[in-house]
């Protein structure tokens, strides 16, 4: 291209003919002026500019060519030395971004080897590589016809860009099937056709030379620009109705980039260039800015293509689009200002120089303050309009996130995940299995719409996770290309209807549970960005289940330890208390018994108080046995009653007749007031004498001074109610609900020196509550206390207790 030879002038149609119109080299303009109208170059009629250019590509720099001219209404013939065609700095800034295309393609189809889609867009920017990098032109490359092909692959490239581009279009960033498999034969006929076209109507135009061939040529060539601008426009159209069909958020990113592409290489040169030029006739920038500005195009589509999360697409696209709108509302409110001002003065006819500053500097001044707050508007708009869904799936994402940081049990994690995967994704079926402790087995924790079809699936799935780091597991079709996944059995796959498993370890990369996820209910891939948010997931998992085993484990050690220091201490206090308890009345017995020994002269009235008091003690003796026997029977859950009908009078008189000796000891006065009639109850007798028994020794026990004890036994609705009530110490209200728990005597230093292990309550509790009874207590701290028992009756006999 460098040894291109040509006329340095520009020409334009004047009338249909060719006219020269800036002549740019010194040499040529000694042979040709402005204004000339070129009617035949070497003899061969021109028409068209191109024809000039056409007939000069068949010499080299510095031949001559014979121009025939009118000049001034005059034929002249005048001769030209032809000179170089393009600059060297223009060819290499082409060469350059032929390269540039090249690569992009290149590096595409490298990163994505089985990608159909990296295929067509290699071939599309390989294709715009030939296109940028030859240009037109048969060049005077010696062996013959070797400068021909430059012409061939451009036309070629030039024809098979729009079908490649449209392509693109549908197969990116998902296959638009229906439409396209009618579409592209037709398409790829067309470029077919119009590449034959142009290269049959070339080689015939060069030989021999033929301005007739030439023109058909031309007429493929332009052909084919209606063909690619139509082409474009379609491509691009489907890209937005990609676009605004797209259901994934990865898709939309995705087209961003495309569309971010699109927009920077048309509306740079539009903008930059084609406007400026218009009004002004020179560009904004020089024209090899606005090719290097086209670079950005492919570069947009490969990132699409190949690594769409490599920058914050929406963030870019967020604030090119926030700044577009600003700028333009800005330069419209601009343009505004200054068009009313020049108005009014224009109107009243004062227009100077000084004026149209000032109006300008007002304008600047106000564009200046309305910046910020138009910013913050179009912001809010942009936001709001484009990038709402996305700002609730962060939301959500981050929601998600810390739950399962909070989860106190795994069970509920495991249902809050299968829940909001099953939201964010919409999947077919969901499974969260985990590997319980300590048994080692697998269990499905929670599952949507799941069925487990293979039994084998686990044993597979461990099979194929393996030791490996990578955490997917899944097969080609149902996720995105580019994601690293390893691959599973296609028939269980199919077979359990799932399209993806992933596995969560435990801190010693050990394989705790796996995620198993349905094909998406849209049939879509999953996309880099959800197995993105899937690897967060499952490894937020293990952290969770690993922090709620743990917080588990130490609850039960806490609660293990706990349990065996009460009961340490309960045992101790048992024993000390018990022991202190027999220790008593065994001490009387042994004196007693001693006294009877050793004394020589003993009345018969003293020995019978000692055999008496030795009686008594071991009455006593043996009702403390008995009521520790029985405590500990109820406690391991054997203590047996044995019901039978019971006159609940005859009971009270037998207790009192078994302690006559210790209320007498202490010459207690008892007020009896007992029912005349019987009170007959379905009762065990002797757990009831047991009840008794320990009321009354308590009363006992806690009375000081004033030895007063009631018993009273009556009818109240349908039960039988004994009332045991002392002048005793009584009971603060607050120990009154402890009194009956186990081993609980009040904190009073009177109590704490009296001899008891805290158990006469609880017993009677027990022995109550197996009678379906109750036992109530009234009781003011130094006054007494009044202990009721309400015990059920034999059921329909009130009739027979009133005769
Ligand atoms: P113990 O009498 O061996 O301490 P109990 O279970 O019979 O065990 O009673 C538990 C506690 O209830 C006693 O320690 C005492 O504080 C209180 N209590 C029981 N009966 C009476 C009563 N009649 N008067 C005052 N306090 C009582």
């Amino acid at each position: 291209m460098v040894g291109k030879a040509g006329i340095n002038a520009k020409f334009y149609y004047s009338d249909g003919r060719i006219a020269v119109n800036e002549i740019q080299s010194p040499v040529l303009r000694k042979a040709l002026k402005t204004g000339d109208i070129i009617t035949a170059v070497n003899n061969y009629k021109v028409s068209r500019i191109e024809d000039v250019e056409f007939i000069c590509d068949g010499y080299s720099i510095g031949e001559t060519v014979q121009v025939n001219l009118q000049r001034s209404g005059k034929q002249l013939s005048v001769t030209v030395v032809l000179e170089t065609f393009y600059s060297v700095s223009y060819l290499a800034l082409l060469c350059f971004l032929g390269s540039i295309f090249f690569a992009i393609g290149l590096f595409v189809v490298i990163k994505r080897p089985d990608d159909n889609v990296a295929h067509i867009y290699h071939w599309l920017a390989v294709a715009a590589a030939i296109m940028s990098a030859s240009t037109w032109g048969r060049f005077t490359i010696v062996p013959f016809g070797l400068g021909y092909l430059p012409r061939l692959a451009f036309s070629t490239a030039y024809a098979f860009v729009p079908a490649l581009f449209v392509h693109l279009s549908f197969v990116f960033p998902r296959r638009k099937s229906q439409l396209f498999s009618k579409l592209s034969a037709p398409l790829y006929i067309i470029s077919i056709l119009l590449s034959l076209w142009m290269a049959g109507a070339f080689v015939a135009s060069v030989n021999p030379l033929s301005i007739n061939w030439f023109h058909k040529f031309l007429t493929g060539f332009n052909c084919t620009r209606w063909f690619f601008a139509l082409s474009i426009i379609f491509g691009v159209a489907n890209f937005i109705h990609s676009y605004l069909k797209a259901k994934e958020e990865a898709e939309r990113r995705k087209l961003r980039w495309i569309m971010l592409g699109i927009i920077i290489g048309p509306l740079s040169f539009i903008s930059l260039w084609q406007i400026p030029q218009t009004l002004t006739s020179v560009g904004l920038v020089p024209e090899e800015i606005i090719l290097l500005i086209l670079t950005i195009t492919p570069l947009t589509f490969a990132i699409s293509i190949v690594r769409y999360q490599f920058l914050d697409i929406d963030l870019i696209f967020n604030r090119s689009a926030v700044y577009f709108l600003v700028l333009s509302g800005l330069l419209i409110v601009y343009a505004g200002i200054v068009a009313a001002a020049a108005a009014v003065v224009a109107l009243i006819g004062a227009f100077t120089l000084k004026a149209s500053l000032i109006v300008s500097t007002v304008a600047a001044v106000v564009v200046a303050l309305l910046f910020e707050p138009v910013r913050r508007i179009m912001q809010k708009f942009v936001d709001k309009k484009f990038f709402h869904v996305r700002y609730n799936y962060r939301i959500a994402q981050s929601k998600f996130t810390s739950e399962i940081n909070q989860s106190l049990d795994i069970k509920r994690l495991a249902g809050f995940i299968i829940e909001k995967l099953d939201e964010l994704l919409q999947l077919r079926c969901t499974a969260f299995y985990l590997l319980t402790e300590p048994d080692k087995r697998w269990r499905l924790l929670s599952q949507k719409d799941w069925i487990y079809r293979r039994a084998d699936l686990i044993e597979h799935l461990l099979k194929i996770a393996g030791s490996s780091a990578l955490q997917i597991i899944s097969l080609a079709d149902y996720i995105e290309t580019g994601v690293e996944f390893k691959e599973a059995d296609a028939q269980i796959f199919t077979d359990s209807k799932i399209a993806l498993a992933m596995p969560f370890r435990s801190q010693n990369r050990e394989i705790d549970g796996f995620l198993i996820l349905g094909k998406k209910k849209s049939e879509a891939q999953f996309s880099m960005e959800d197995i993105d948010l899937l690897k967060t997931i499952c490894s937020q998992i293990s952290l969770a289940v690993e922090r709620i085993r743990l917080q588990q484990k130490l609850l039960i050690q806490h609660a293990e330890t706990q349990r065996l220091d009460e009961l340490n201490q309960l045992k101790s206090y048992f024993v000390s208390s018990v022991s202190h308890e027999l220790q008593t009345p065994l001490t009387s017995i042994k004196m007693f018994a001693e006294l009877l020994r050793t004394k020589k002269k003993i009345s018969q009235k003293d020995k019978t108080e000692y055999l008496e008091i030795i009686e008594g003690e071991s009455g006593r003796l043996s009702r403390l046995i008995k009521n520790v026997l029985d405590f500990s029977k109820m406690e391991r859950g054997v203590k047996e009653y044995h019901f039978a009908k019971i006159n609940l009078i005859d009971k009270i008189e037998d207790v009192l007749r078994s302690m006559k000796y210790q209320l007498d000891q202490h010459g207690y006065k008892i007020d009896l007031n007992l029912s005349e009639q019987k009170l007959i109850i379905p009762a065990d007798g002797d757990a009831i004498v047991e009840a008794l028994t320990n009321l009354i020794s308590n009363a006992i026990k806690y009375s000081r001074d004033e030895k007063y004890i009631a018993i009273s036994a009556s009818i109240e609705d349908d039960f039988a109610v004994i009332h045991v009530e002392d002048k005793g110490i009584g009971i603060s209200l607050e120990d009154q609900d402890r009194i009956f728990d186990t081993f609980y005597r009040a904190e009073d230093e009177k109590i704490q020196s009296l001899a008891g292990a805290g158990l006469g309550l609880t017993i009677i509790r027990h022995i109550v509550e197996a009678h379906n009874g109750k036992i109530e207590v009234e009781s003011s701290p130094g006054k007494g206390s009044k202990f009721s028992l309400y015990l059920p009756l034999e059921a329909g006999n009130e009739k027979h207790l009133n005769h």
